[in-house]
């Protein structure tokens, strides 16, 4: 017996020296100190012993148990602070000095901006802002605008049907008749907005954004037209900008005309862009035909007024210089960032 509990005593120290990590350790803790463990075991085994071995037996016994479980714990320790110790060393150690990761900015759609830029600048001159529906009504964007069914500016619109009598809006022109339907003059509005139109090629996408502005008043003129288009464009692009108003036709506004300013590539002297005739158009706009006051039930004798129509992406274009317009919606991240 007593040669049995020093055998256990020398194979369990010479385990936990052996035990290279905590798992092994913790086995080898169960093999020898568990509750059903070969010391246990042997300690079960001292009941047989004779009366006169039994107490020096149960002291030694105690003893090995005592002395194991010391051993056991310094061991544990030591195997646990190697462990840390190997921890810590596959983390790499943190460098304060490295540059941060950068979280790269959006910013809005250049053709965002230029609408934000066009509407500040009418704003300031108290123009209102006004938005209508994409999906309008054919009275709001032909038949209320002087153009009745049949009327040949309608094959320019290429138009997209929903159903019958409902439409995608070709133009913005609707909402000066929604406008004008609530209110009663002075009005001063602006308009800006998507629009649509069967079409698609270097200058033309399905989709596009217009801004629409009227004013309507007693003595409105075509002068005062000339004069906030004048200082609009000064705005948008220079003062220097030279401007031309050329006669042209829309059913909804008479008389007509088409605004072109110098061509902002070559300055004037004829290029590719501005196919050598020195200048670009940009907008269209007249005094406000009688017949869409008769419309909206306006006295055309007591009010006059003047409206005019622009195409965002064109302006944009021309500010900077970008000759494919699909440029601008095919999400490519190179060209989007440069403004
Ligand atoms: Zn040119």
């Amino acid at each position: 017996m007593e040669d049995e509990l020093l055998r256990l005593r020398r194979e369990a120290l010479a385990g936990f020296a052996a035990a290279s990590d905590l798992s092994t350790l913790e086995d080898c803790r169960v093999r020898y100190l568990g509750r059903k463990g070969l010391l246990s075991t042997a300690m079960r085994g001292l009941g047989q012993a004779s009366e006169a071995d039994r107490p020096r037996l149960g002291k030694l016994a105690n003893e090995v148990k005592v002395e194991l479980e010391a051993a056991l714990d310094g061991r544990r320790a030591e195997l646990g602070s190697q462990e840390t110790g190997r921890r810590s060393q596959a983390v790499p150690p943190l460098d304060l000095t490295l540059p941060g990761r950068a979280i790269p900015f959006g910013r809005p759609h250049p053709v965002s901006q230029v609408m934000a830029e066009i509407c500040g600048i009418f704003e300031r001159l108290g123009f209102a802002v006004a938005e209508g529906p994409d999906v309008e009504l054919d009275f709001y964007n032909f038949e209320g605008l002087n153009i009745p069914p049949h009327h040949p500016a309608r094959d320019m619109h290429d138009t997209f049907y929903v159903s019958d009598g409902v439409l995608l809006r070709t133009h913005t022109s609707p909402m000066q008749v929604r406008a004008m339907q609530r209110q009663s003059p002075p009005l001063r509005m602006i308009a800006p907005g998507k629009v649509y139109r069967c079409d698609s090629d270097l200058t033309h996408t399905p989709m596009f954004h217009q801004v629409e502005g009227f004013l309507v008043d007693r003595q409105v003129s075509f002068a005062d037209l000339k004069g906030v288009l004048s200082l609009f464009i000064a705005q948008v692009f220079s003062p220097q900008t030279a401007i031309r108003f050329r006669p042209s036709f829309f059913p909804f506004t008479e008389p007509s005309a088409e605004v072109d300013i110098a061509c902002v590539i070559c300055g004037g002297k004829g290029c590719r862009v501005c196919k050598q005739t020195g200048w670009l158009e940009i907008l269209g706009a007249g005094l406000i035909d009688p017949a869409v006051f008769e419309k909206v039930g306006y006295d055309p004798e007591l009010y006059s007024g003047f409206a005019f129509g622009l195409g965002v992406e064109r302006i944009t274009m021309l500010k900077y210089g970008i000759t494919d317009i699909r440029l601008f919606y095919e999400n490519d991240l190179r060209f989007l960032r440069q403004f």
